[in-house]
């Protein structure tokens, strides 16, 4: 039988069982971060057009000209991003929402900010629809972080930032993990700064990723 015959006819449950797997023979082996991927309906965050699609490990089109990133670099920057269980993290750009779910499995607080009112807003009715009592969301511009908040023990931006996000490292505990791909570019480096508890951080560049941009200000919307 053809190999996209039978790939048709599985459960979303199997579907998604062979996703976890790709992931895992790809290096994502944090079993707390497959364990939370394995939890969660992506295909309650991608667009009707692209349903069929929601098991395939590959960023989709989402509304105002966004993305939903890639299950695999998902997977690789919340590993990277080492979340302890009472860690309180932020994210900047909810998009779907796909991301901050994952995060709200492994931490004990999420803090997310989005530029577009109507991504926030279709992301909230899945965090609600889900039951996810611990994200906290804002309409803002991400790139100044959110200060009331600070320090946080996480930060993962998931859109690219042209240079070291300074505003953000400030938010950080002295100890605490930022993952975020930096760039100008189409492609981008993904860097980690992990706090060396001194105000420096220790850098490190994880893989190339191709994220859209992290843009300054709120979205102006129809
Ligand atoms: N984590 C998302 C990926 C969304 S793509 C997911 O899993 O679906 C990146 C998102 O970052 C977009 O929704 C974009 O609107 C948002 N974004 C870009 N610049 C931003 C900024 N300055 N503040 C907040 N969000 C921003």
């Amino acid at each position: 039988m053809a190999q996209d015959m039978a790939e048709e006819e599985d459960t979303p449950e199997e579907r998604l069982a062979r996703l976890v797997l790709s992931l895992r023979s790809q290096g994502v082996s944090d079993p707390a971060v497959l364990k939370a991927i394995e939890a969660t309906p992506r295909d309650l965050f991608t667009p009707d057009l692209f349903k069929e699609r929601a098991w395939e490990d590959s960023a989709l089109p989402i509304a105002c000209g966004q993305t939903i990133s890639q299950p695999f670099i998902v997977g690789l920057m919340s590993q990277a991003l080492k979340i302890e269980p009472r860690s309180r993290v932020l994210e900047i750009g909810t998009g779907s929402g796909y991301q901050t779910t994952i995060l709200s499995r492994l931490a004990r607080l999420v803090y997310t900010v989005e530029r577009y009112r109507t991504l926030l807003s279709e992301a909230e009715l899945r965090f609600k629809t889900l039951g996810l009592t611990n994200v906290v969301t804002r309409f803002g511009d991400g790139g100044e972080g959110w200060p009331e908040q600070a320090p946080f023990d996480r930060i993962m931006v998931t859109a690219a930032a042209p240079e070291e996000p300074k505003t953000l490292l400030a938010q950080l505990k002295p100890h605490g993990i930022l993952v975020a791909p930096i760039g100008r570019g189409p492609v981008q480096s993904l860097r980690r700064y992990v706090g060396d508890g001194q105000g420096g951080f220790v850098v490190e560049t994880l893989t190339d990723v191709r994220f859209v941009p992290l843009l300054e200000g709120v979205a102006r919307e129809p």
